[in-house]
């Protein structure tokens, strides 16, 4: 079994605030933190490990102090960890940021052989598009199960996964074959604390270093130029007021809503 998982480094969201000046975030000063869906992600991933034997793989793409997400993920368990920097990357949107994660992943499967099951957070706390792992998904045209609660079966040698996901009106769960792709909910698992040996391996493991010189890049789909989307402005939405709460008998309520309601169907009719 190889599990890689796709690891965010984001700002801590409780201490982003907004100039509202400029409309952009105030980063500086905010420390850096793993992205809490991932810590699940490599908790499950570990887990499988655990219960299957094999791997767990760990990726981020981002500057260097992303080592410092990707070395959490080795105390958690995780057995090697690459991070995908290089300038080229610089101002990529999910389109480019999922393209240049999809090649790095196709690296390591070349360096540590094939991946029965990928795993990222449902959503990172910063961009919160959750486009990521789809985007990488797709690239790779296998299974996608999102908001991922439930791991209900795996079998290796069958090759396939039973699974059960968060819907808008409910669960569903889905078998589906391996290799696949799955992005998480923080209710999948409770975060364990890692025993010893497993800090003291992380502490001596290495991070691999991925860029354009080891991986295959197609220059055309990285970085700001080749990011379709455009960030035309960033505000925070206006409180929206109280509601009023109406009172009385059944009737009174009945007459007092479509006094309200009247002018608006009025201007329909
Ligand atoms: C025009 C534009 C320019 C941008 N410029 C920059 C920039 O210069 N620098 C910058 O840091 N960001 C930049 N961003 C933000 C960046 O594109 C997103 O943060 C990134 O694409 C991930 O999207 P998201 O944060 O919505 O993550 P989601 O799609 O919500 O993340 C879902 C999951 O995907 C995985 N994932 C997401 N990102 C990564 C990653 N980097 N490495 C590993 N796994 C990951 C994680 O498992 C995560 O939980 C820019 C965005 C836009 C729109």
């Amino acid at each position: 079994m190889h599990a890689l998982v796709f690891v965010k480094q984001v700002p801590d969201a409780s201490q982003v605030r907004v100039n509202y000046e400029t409309g952009t975030l105030i980063r500086e000063g905010v420390p850096a933190i793993l992205n809490p869906f991932e810590a699940h992600a490599v908790e499950e991933a570990v887990r499988i490990r655990e219960k299957f034997g094999g791997k767990v793989t760990v990726i981020s793409m981002g500057p260097p102090q992303a080592t410092e997400a990707l070395k959490e993920c080795l105390s958690m368990g995780a057995d090697k960890a690459y991070l995908l920097s290089d300038r080229a990357f610089a101002g990529s949107d999910t389109l480019a940021t999922s393209y240049a994660l999809y090649e790095g992943a196709r690296k390591i499967i070349e360096l540590e052989g094939p991946v029965d099951l990928f795993f990222a957070g449902k959503q990172a706390i910063d961009g919160d598009t959750a486009q990521t792992g789809p985007g990488i998904a797709t690239r790779f045209e296998i299974p996608l199960v999102t908001y991922l609660i439930k791991m209900d079966e795996l079998n290796f040698e069958k090759k396939y996964a039973v699974a059960t996901r968060l819907t808008e009106f409910g669960q569903e769960t889905l078998k589906v074959p391996l290799p696949a792709f799955f992005t998480v909910e923080e209710s999948l698992n409770e975060l364990s604390h890692a025993p010893l040996p497993w800090l003291i391996r992380a502490a001596q493991t290495k991070i691999e270093r991925l860029s354009s010189e080891n991986v295959t890049l197609d220059r055309e789909q990285c970085g700001l130029r080749h990011s379709p989307t455009k960030v035309k402005k960033a505000f925070t939405p206006e409180k929206r007021q109280r509601g009023e709460t109406l009172t009385g008998s059944v009737v009174e309520l009945i007459d007092k809503t479509s006094e309200i309601l009247m002018p608006f169907l009025k201007k329909d009719l």
